[in-house]
């Protein structure tokens, strides 16, 4: 008895301690000066510095197709017009990943390892995601976090967590802006100094990006090519990110929408390849939805990985000290530590009942 109280007690004050750890840290990285404002498009201020003129002229800009930046209407990009031969590749306009321009690698959509889902979380990092990323290194899972560049600025100890924790850590860019609506300068900088963050912050350069809104044509794959980033996309998106208050859909949608992905996990429709799933680390609502999915999610496809592994790709990162478990690796690392786990719970179990028995104490 005195037992659970005690359980209670200290899961109270780890629940306070979360929401404390919730006021960002006060740390010695600066971004007074070499970086944009935080959450606003680079302007002129980051434009006519040396530094952004020499990653200006180490583009190669005849290899950027000279396509002109769409416009928003009322918040959304503008497809009036657009020819619907889709000349550039543009996923807002027809969900294309095959790049039409010559040259372009064509977008990563999903996990080529049969039957297996690579799990990815946008938008971080979050001010307040300690239970999530608890949660997640509890479970021994590891995930794709496309992380923003001014998140990572606001919540640099945050942000290093998940290079802590084994995720993959990829370039969400700046200010988390439909790209194919900058210049190319605005979309460059975009990408560089999210990079340039995450560097300097978590000492990785990422390798891989994900366009906020899947908002991507052959103009902006080319200008993230040449920066040695790889597009990421998705081929199944649990809505998450539209779900009351931020959004406008009711839980009880968001429940039907990850049932449905637990359904595809289950009926085979993943049986040649694999897919990769759009979650968000947006808010507590996305979070908990996250946490609340996970079992059946985990239970319904053969294996749940980040996207660095179903690829088979140990490099993530620019940097070549640093390597990344192949799929071979991770599946049998986390067979075997879930395998180590289960016994532990079941040893502790056993001992708990024996010595429950031993004193007439009832754990129930
Ligand atoms: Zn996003």
């Amino acid at each position: 008895m005195v037992s659970i109280l005690l359980f209670i007690l200290e899961t109270l004050i780890t629940t306070v301690t979360a929401q404390q750890l919730c006021v960002p840290y006060t740390s010695s990285f600066t971004f007074t000066s070499g970086y944009p404002a935080i959450w606003t498009t680079p302007t002129s201020d980051v434009f006519n510095t040396q530094e952004f003129q020499q990653v200006n002229s180490s583009i190669d800009w005849s290899k950027v197709p000279n396509i002109k930046p769409h416009t928003l209407v009322n918040g959304v990009v503008d497809k009036t017009g657009y020819s619907a031969s889709d000349p550039d590749c543009w996923w807002s306009y027809n969900q294309c990943t095959s790049p039409k321009a010559p040259g372009l690698q064509p977008d990563v959509v999903l996990c080529p390892e049969p039957g297996t889902l690579g799990l990815t979380y946008d938008d971080g990092p979050n001010c307040s995601h300690t239970v999530f990323y608890d949660f997640l290194k509890e479970k021994n899972q590891k995930a794709t976090m496309f992380f923003i560049g001014s998140n990572v600025a606001a919540f640099p100890y945050e942000a290093k967590r998940a290079l802590t924790d084994g995720h993959q850590v990829c370039v969400h860019t700046w200010s988390h802006q439909p790209m194919t609506t900058l210049t190319n300068d605005e979309a460059l900088a975009e990408l560089y100094y999210s990079r340039k963050t995450i560097k300097y912050v978590m000492g990785v350069t990422p390798l891989y990006w994900r366009p906020p809104f899947g908002d991507v044509d052959d103009r902006i794959r080319a200008i993230a090519q040449q920066l040695n980033l790889a597009t990421i996309i998705w081929n199944l998106d649990s809505n998450d990110w539209n779900m009351v208050p931020a959004g406008i859909e009711q839980p009880a949608q968001i429940d039907d929408i990850f049932q449905g992905l637990v359904d595809l996990g289950k009926n085979g429709t993943f049986a040649n390849s694999g897919a990769i799933v759009l979650q968000h680390e947006l808010n507590n609502g996305t979070m908990s939805k996250a946490i609340e999915w996970y079992p059946k999610i985990k239970s319904a496809y053969k294996h749940v990985v980040p996207i660095a592994s179903c690829m088979n790709v140990t490099r993530p990162y620019a940097e070549s000290n640093y390597t990344y478990p192949s799929f071979a690796e991770y599946i049998s690392k986390n067979s075997s530590s879930t395998l180590k786990a289960s016994y532990i719970s079941l040893i502790f179990g056993v001992i708990a009942i024996f010595i429950a028995q031993l004193f007439s104490i009832s754990i129930f």
